[in-house]
């Protein structure tokens, strides 16, 4: 296995890791893009709210974003990391097809994870009309028969934010305790609540058809709305060490304005770091990291180059 060396390796190559590349690129950094092909809309047909681009498919997004990035000497490697840890005055990152780079900086934009409710037939519908942001779903679904499938204490007012597409909304609570001051609201804006759990998905061919209920019954929907929380994807991230934040939404990796994570010379950008954000402002955070990160080179550098100087005299 032969070493690729370079200065800066980008973790993940969705909307933000291939924004930070491009602008990277253009600063005439080597840099190294290793992606697996798996963006968290991948499951949508189209990424919406997109200006410019809107409602291209989430794969031709990326595959122009490669082209792009390539096209200022850029390189782009396809495989999934597995292992990476600081190695000398730099990293070592290495992927399941085999590559071995070693670079002075990584850019973690590696995603976020959805994290499904486990009721049968749920996930195969998952970003078609199972659905979670009403910034990228709610136009497709507007004047449509709205369920909200509860998942937290943040559910109900999902529910309120849907009555802005459908005036047909109905929230299942499956168990959970809300406020009456939030029923109260979902009442006077005409959300029923439903108290029956859903117990599984009814599927039509290809579309959703309703939910099965815990009394046997089926109940007619076009969509329903699943919010989720979200577990950042650090899967052979570990070695890195880099520190994690809780919260009730889920795990993201924490980070300061610029884009530092905890560990020195490792930064992260997108929905690794801000999970509610759509394509294009994660697509802006890697743009926003990327000119920090080339920002802090180009300072290092000089202060290494007046250290050398003084050095030498
Ligand atoms: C169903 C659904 C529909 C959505 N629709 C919209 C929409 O219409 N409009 C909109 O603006 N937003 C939409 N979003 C949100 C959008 O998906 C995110 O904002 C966007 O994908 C975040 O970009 P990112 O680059 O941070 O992460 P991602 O797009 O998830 O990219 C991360 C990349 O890193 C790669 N990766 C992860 N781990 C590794 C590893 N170990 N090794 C190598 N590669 C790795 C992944 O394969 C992936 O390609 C939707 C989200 C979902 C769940």
């Amino acid at each position: 296995m032969s070493t690729i060396e370079t200065e800066i390796v980008v973790v993940g190559g969705g909307p933000a890791g291939l924004s930070a590349a491009l602008t990277l690129s253009r600063a005439r950094r080597r840099i190294i893009v290793i992606d697996n092909g798996e963006p968290r809309n991948a499951p949508a047909l189209g990424a919406h709210g997109l200006l410019g681009q809107e409602g291209i498919s989430p794969f031709e997004l990326l595959r122009k974003g490669r082209e792009e990035v390539t096209s200022y000497g850029g390189q782009v490697i396809t495989g999934r990391v597995t292992d990476a840890r600081a190695e000398g005055n730099g990293f070592r990152v290495r992927t399941d097809a085999g590559h071995d780079v070693t670079a002075r900086t990584v850019l973690l934009a590696t995603g976020t994870r959805d994290n499904l409710p486990d009721i049968p037939g749920l996930a195969a519908r998952w970003g078609k009309d199972v659905i979670h942001c009403p910034y990228c779903h709610g136009w497709e679904v507007r004047d449509q028969r709205v369920g909200v499938l509860a998942t937290g204490p943040i559910s109900a007012l999902q529910a309120l934010m849907f009555s802005q597409w459908s005036s047909d909304v109905r929230f299942f609570p499956q168990g959970l305790d809300y406020s009456v001051a939030d029923l109260a609201k979902l009442s006077a804006t005409g959300i029923r609540v439903d108290t029956r759990t859903i117990t599984g998905i009814d599927t039509d061919e290809d579309h959703l058809a309703g939910v099965h209920l815990e009394d046997g019954s089926t109940f007619p929907l076009d969509a329903l709305v699943v919010p989720t929380s979200t577990t950042a994807r650090l899967d052979g991230l570990d070695g890195l060490g880099v520190e994690v934040s809780e919260s009730p939404a889920g795990t993201a990796v924490a980070v300061d304005t610029a884009g530092h994570t905890s560990v020195p010379g490792v930064w992260a950008a997108g929905n690794l770091t801000q999970p509610a954000t759509q394509v294009s402002e994660a697509a802006a955070d890697g743009t926003r990291v990327a000119r920090n990160i080339n920002t802090e080179l180009i300072f290092q550098d000089a202060d290494r180059a007046v250290a050398e100087t003084e050095n030498n005299r």
